[in-house]
């Protein structure tokens, strides 16, 4: 075990809801110990410009967005460990464990906020043209494409929503999908099949993202499911809307989730099914999905566990291990 004492609160994921919930409960002196992860910044750290975070009108890089969180969660006292979480052991109600490799974390309270990650098609292109054409966020990327040809790539809500909102500023639109059936509610394939620059191709599969020689892209090399056919769309931009996953990995078996798996909370709380476990941000989200709405519930569960702490007397068990503490503290 690297340290012997029982913490306030254990927050693992080091993104917009994490650093958030950090600046929160940190200001509220409960000195968070926040896991953050290896590759900490979560979708952000892979995002270019961020227009849509209310305070920066000019917009801010994601990494430098997610350096800024970052210090201003130091700045009140958070500790870090930049290193993945890779066991839990919750509790409803009791001392909550948490594992870095070898080493043991406990804490009164623990709020989860490892995130969700884009899924990704796994064709060439795909990553070496992120920012440089190819992206996975309509919302935050649609406005860079004024005047452009685009493409959105999947059959559900998301990619129903990204044309739709990306249909504002795209001169045409395509939305490119492998079936010929939909998952999207038809209340939102309607309103996307009603916009006038909107169509539909289907049943193509993206094979290839290929850049022009500016090195942004230019074109999507695709084959046609029904004749295998291959042939390409010009398209100046590109958005890959064919879901997300969860990070709920680390704790799927040992607390509620959806049957999507994402972590259930009692909305409006962020409190989970077990006392003294909170759940924030995309991990816990599949509707909105924002930098905001993640900043948002990070306070929500920062305010959630301080709350808890102040209302829940410490277990027998706790008071024991904190008899511990101080004997072994002299
Ligand atoms: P989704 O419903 O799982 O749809 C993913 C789409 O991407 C499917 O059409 C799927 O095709 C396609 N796809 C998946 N993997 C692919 C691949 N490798 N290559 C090509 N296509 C691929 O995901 P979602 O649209 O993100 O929605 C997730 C949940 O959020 C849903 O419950 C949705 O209703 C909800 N949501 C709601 C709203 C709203 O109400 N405003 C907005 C957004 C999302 P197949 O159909 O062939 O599998």
């Amino acid at each position: 075990m690297s340290e012997n004492r029982i913490e306030n609160v254990i927050i693992i994921g080091g993104a917009c809801a994490g650093y958030t919930a950090a600046i929160y409960a940190a200001r509220a002196d409960l000195e968070p110990l926040l896991i953050e992860g290896f590759q900490w910044g979560g979708q952000l750290q892979n995002t270019t410009e961020v227009e849509n975070y209310p305070g920066f009108p000019e917009g801010i890089m994601g990494p430098e967005m997610m350096n800024r969180f970052r210090a201003q969660a130091e700045r009140f006292g958070t500790r870090f460990i930049t290193d993945d979480a890779t066991r839990v052991e919750l509790s409803d109600g009791g001392i909550q464990k948490v594992w870095v490799n070898d080493d043991e974390y406990r804490a009164r309270t623990v709020i989860l906020a490892m995130g969700a990650e884009p899924k990704r098609l796994g064709i060439p292109g795909e990553i070496e043209l992120g920012g440089r054409g190819v992206s996975t966020c309509g919302v935050c990327d649609g406005a860079f494409f004024k005047g452009r040809d685009v493409v959105v790539i999947g059959g559900g809500d998301t990619a129903m929503e990204d044309s739709i909102f990306v249909s504002k500023y795209a001169a045409n639109l395509t939305v490119l999908h492998r079936r010929n059936d939909f998952r999207a509610s038809m209340v939102m394939q309607d309103r996307a099949r009603a916009t006038a620059n909107i169509e539909f191709r289907t049943p193509f599969v993206p094979e290839e993202f290929v850049a022009g020689d500016d090195g942004a892209l230019d074109h999507i090399r695709v084959r046609n499911a029904e004749t295998d056919e291959v042939s390409e769309i010009k398209a100046g931009g590109a958005f890959v809307a064919i879901g997300h996953i969860p990070g709920s990995t680390l704790v799927s078996d040992q607390i509620e989730l959806h049957d999507n798996g994402y972590v259930k909370v009692e909305e409006p709380s962020t409190r989970t099914n077990l006392a003294g476990v909170f759940a924030i941000g995309d991990l816990v989200d599949f509707t909105y999905r924002q930098a905001i709405t993640a900043a948002g519930s990070g306070t929500r569960g920062a305010l959630d566990a301080e709350w808890y702490l102040r209302d829940t007397p410490p277990t027998d068990e706790e008071k024991i291990e904190a008899a511990e503490e101080a004997r072994i503290a002299g």
